[in-house]
């Protein structure tokens, strides 16, 4: 399987909207690699990863043509991982096909497809996944985990309790695991560290390719709902000790925010063991 990181920022991007913080002049003056769009990734040339605000600069910026993506894969409602106007850009007088063009169905949590209610049509089609139920896509076994994401403090709706924390939140953020052919892929973006159940569900998987949320990058911080450094060589270890994870296993760290990104080489530093992800890296597993 190859998956393909399209962007590799959280919201802001990197350098950051706005933004005139060391690091963003820095990215700005250098470029290349530290230049971050939001995220959002694409495997095997068929199945998208989230849709965000600079997915039209990605089918751009990489020759792809979105016109032949019939499975959108999306992890949660969030604006940087679903740009829903520009969706909605599929349907007729927007887009044009053949008559028996399938649609592209987006798979979802209930707000997503809440959010896309207006917009369906012959042309986009939405079905709801739920945690742990196993759905084919395209020959695809793509199975939605529990993102530990969303988090409101009011709320009260989500019954979990993560590492003694009590957490709720706002939407039913998922994450990715996508496996053909005994190859497994886990696109893990936007989590904190897994779920009990979620690591229950990956043991002994041996996966090919992790994808861990590195939000916070070089900072500790104590909210719940993202990763940074620390936190990922946490969940590597943790990985590699339930089996979902081997020697063989690629880490890449992906979905960085300014606040927490140091130039790529330093970030590298931090992470052994772990590829970085940069706009266009391309992983064959
Ligand atoms: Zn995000
Ligand atoms: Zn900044
Ligand atoms: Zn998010």
């Amino acid at each position: 399987m190859k998956l393909q990181f399209l962007g590799t920022a959280a919201a802001e991007g990197a350098p950051a909207l706005f933004c005139r913080c060391e690091f963003c002049q820095y990215a700005r003056r250098v470029g290349g690699r530290e230049i971050r769009t939001r995220a959002g990734a694409l495997l095997d040339d068929k199945i998208k990863l989230d849709f965000g605000p600079d997915s039209y600069k990605h089918e751009l910026d990489h020759g792809l043509d979105f016109s032949t993506i019939h499975s959108l894969l999306v992890t949660h409602t969030h604006e940087d991982h679903l740009a829903v106007n520009d969706v909605a850009c599929r349907r007729p007088v927007c887009a044009h096909f053949p008559e028996n063009e399938p649609p592209m169905t987006v798979y979802g949590n209930e707000k997503t497809g809440e959010m896309l209610a207006g917009i369906k049509s012959d042309w986009i089609a939405f079905r709801r996944v739920r945690p742990f139920e196993t759905v084919d896509v395209e020959g695809y076994a793509v199975t939605p985990l529990e993102a530990v994401h969303c988090g409101t403090r009011e709320s009260g709706r989500w019954p979990v309790v993560f590492e003694g924390k009590p957490f709720s939140r706002s939407e039913e953020a998922l994450f990715y695991l996508i496996e053909k052919d005994g190859k497994g892929v886990l696109y893990a973006h936007d989590t904190d560290e897994f779920t009990p159940a979620d690591m229950d569900f990956l043991a002994g998987r041996r996966l090919d390719l992790i994808s861990l949320d590195c939000t916070n990058g070089y900072l500790d911080v104590t909210y719940i709902g993202h990763m940074g450094a620390t936190e990922n060589r946490r969940m590597r270890e943790k990985l590699l000790a339930n089996g979902a994870a081997d020697g063989h296993t690629v880490f890449v760290a992906n979905h960085f925010s300014h606040n927490g990104l140091l130039p790529y080489e330093r970030l590298q530093a931090l992470l052994p063991g772990f590829l970085i992800a940069y706009d266009g890296m391309t992983v064959t597993v």
